[in-house]
C-alpha cells in the first residue's frame, strides 16, 4: 500500500488520532471517493463502512454538493461573519432550524463537532448567568463519553487518555457512569433492556454538590466513537425527567446521530426526547466542507439576547462561522437528504443492516453485536497483554481486502452512508466474517 508514488515527504504531516510511526511503516492511502467507495493509488475500490468518519451519510463525490461548492467560491469565497451576514448563512439557519425538534431554533455555527462542544458548553453557562442562575457553573458528563477534543469536550468526555495529558482540565465537571454492560446486554438488538437506572447517578451527583450549581449535562445519545454505545430502553427519557426536576440543561451531542444515522433527522426524533441544545457537524455537510452547529432552544436564545445588557448578546464566534463555501455545502446536502428520502431510507435498512450484523455472532473473537438505526458495533475478546491489537489487525486487513471500517479499542464500529444498498451489507458482513477467522 506505500506505493502511492504521490508522496514524497511522509515525516512532516503529524497525524491526528494515528499510531504515527506504524502508520509511516505501512502507510495505506486513499486519492479518491465516489458513491460508496474510496478508491487507492493504485485504482482499488474500498467500501466504506463508516461514512468517512461517520460524516459523508450521502456517500462521496455527490455532485450537486460538488457544484455548489464551486459556484459558490466563484461568487463569493468568504465573509466576516462579525457585524456583517451574507444571504447563504441565515438560508442555512432556518434550514436548520426546521430539522431540528420545534423550538430548537436559533443556530449557532462553528467549524466542526470539537467546536460545537465547546460551544454549547460556553452557552449553557452563559445562559445560567443571564437568567439570575450564576451559582450553575458544573457541568455533567459520562464515562465513555467522546466530545471532541477542546478542553470543554475532553474535560466532560470521558476517555483517559484524552484527558490524563493535559493539565487540570475545566474544573467543577462530574461523570456519570457509561451505559456499557456485557454481563446484562450482550447482543442485544436495538436498545438494550436494562441500564435505564444509571441515569439516576444524576441524583447522586445533585445530591453531593446541589442542583443549585449544576448548569448542564451533556450526553451522546448514542456513544459513537468509544464503541457503539446504545442507551438502554427508557434510559434516555429517564435522564430528561431529571434534569427537568433539577433544572439543568440537557445537551445531546448529535455530532455523530444527526441527519440521518438512526433513521430520523436527530436521535433526539428518535428516541422522543428534546434536549435543550443539539451539537452537529459532520454530515451536516457530508462533510464536503468542515462545518458544526449548535441548535439552541428559543428561550436560551431569548433570555440571553432579549435581556442582555451589553451590546453583544454572546462574546463568543470563529472566523470561519457560518462559512459561505461550508453553507453552499450544506444547503446543497439538505436538499440531497431530501431529495432522496436518505433518513427514510436508513429506518428501511434497519433490519437488514440488524440481521446481517447479528449473523457475525458466531464469528471468532466476537463478544458482542449491538446496533441501531444505520450503525453497528462488533466488541472483540483483546489478546491477552495487548488490548486494541486485535482489532487493529482487523482494520488493516480488512482495508487490503477492500473494506474500510473503523476500529476504537477493540471494537469494530460499522456507520456507513446512507445510500448503501443491501449487496454492500452482505460485503460487509462477508468480509468481517473472513478476516476474523484469519486474525489471531
Ligand atoms: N462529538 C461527538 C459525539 C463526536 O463523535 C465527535 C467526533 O467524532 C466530536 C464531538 C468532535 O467532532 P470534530 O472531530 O468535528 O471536532
Amino acid at each position: 500500500m506505500a506505493g502511492d508514488n504521490r508522496i514524497h515527504d511522509l515525516d512532516s504531516y503529524w497525524m491526528p488520532f494515528t499510531p504515527n510511526r506504524r502508520f509511516k511503516a505501512q502507510p495505506r492511502t486513499v486519492v479518491r471517493a465516489e458513491g460508496m467507495y474510496y478508491y487507492t493509488a493504485d485504482g482499488r475500490a474500498v467500501l466504506d463502512g463508516v461514512a468517512g468518519l461517520w460524516c459523508s451519510n450521502a456517500g462521496h463525490g455527490r455532485a450537486p454538493i460538488t457544484e455548489a461548492i464551486r459556484s459558490q467560491a466563484g461568487e463569493m469565497d468568504y465573509a466576516p461573519s462579525f457585524n456583517l451576514g451574507h444571504p447563504l448563512a441565515f438560508e442555512m439557519a432556518s434550514r436548520v432550524a426546521a430539522l431540528t425538534p420545534q423550538g430548537l431554533d436559533r443556530i449557532f455555527f462553528t467549524n466542526d463537532g470539537s467546536e460545537a462542544v465547546d460551544t454549547a458548553l460556553k452557552i449553557a453557562l452563559a445562559y445560567q448567568r443571564a437568567r439570575g442562575q450564576g451559582a450553575r457553573t458544573r457541568l455533567i458528563g459520562r464515562e465513555r463519553a467522546y466530545h471532541g477534543v477542546g478542553f470543554g469536550g475532553i474535560s466532560v468526555g470521558g476517555i483517559v487518555r484524552n484527558r490524563m495529558y493535559f493539565g487540570s482540565l475545566l474544573t467543577g465537571v462530574d461523570h456519570l457512569p457509561h451505559t456499557h454492560d456485557l454481563a446484562r446486554n450482550a447482543f442485544s438488538k436495538g436498545q438494550p433492556e436494562h441500564g435505564a437506572d444509571l441515569a439516576d447517578a444524576l441524583e447522586r451527583i445533585v445530591a453531593l454538590h446541589d442542583a443549585s450549581t449544576i448548569a448542564a449535562v451533556i450526553v451522546e445519545p448514542v456513544a459513537g466513537s468509544t464503541g457503539v454505545l446504545i442507551p438502554p430502553q427508557g434510559y434516555l427519557q429517564r435522564l430528561r425527567a431529571l434534569c427537568d426536576k433539577h433544572d439543568i440543561l440537557l445537551i445531546f451531542d448529535e455530532v455523530i446521530t444527526g441527519f440521518g444515522r438512526l433513521g430520523a433527522a436527530f436521535a433526539a426524533d428518535r428516541f422522543g426526547v428534546r434536549p435543550d441544545m443539539i451539537t452537529m457537524a459532520k454530515a451536516l455537510t457530508n462533510a464536503a466542507v468542515p462545518m458544526g452547529a449548535v441548535a439552541v432552544d428559543r428561550r436560551i436564545h431569548d433570555a440571553m439576547v432579549e435581556g442582555s445588557d451589553t451590546p453583544i448578546e454572546l462574546f463568543h464566534g470563529y472566523t470561519y462561522s457560518g462559512h459561505p463555501l461550508a453553507c453552499a455545502a450544506g444547503l446543497a446536502t439538505l436538499d440531497l437528504y431530501a431529495a432522496e428520502g436518505l433518513f427514510q431510507r436508513a429506518a428501511e435498512l434497519e433490519p437488514y443492516w440488524q440481521q446481517a450484523i447479528h449473523s457475525l455472532a458466531d464469528a471468532r473473537h466476537v463478544i458482542d453485536i449491538r446496533n441501531l438505526g444505520l450503525i453497528g458495533g462488533i466488541e472483540l475478546e483483546p489478546r491477552p497483554g495487548a488490548p486494541t491489537a486485535r482489532a487493529m489487525a482487523v482494520f488493516e486487513r480488512c482495508f487490503d481486502l477492500g473494506l474500510m471500517v473503523r476500529v476504537t479499542g477493540d471494537i469494530i464500529a460499522l456507520s456507513p452512508p446512507l445510500i448503501i444498498e443491501t449487496s454492500h451489507i452482505d460485503q460487509i458482513v462477508d468480509t468481517l466474517r473472513r478476516v476474523l477467522a484469519e486474525t489471531d
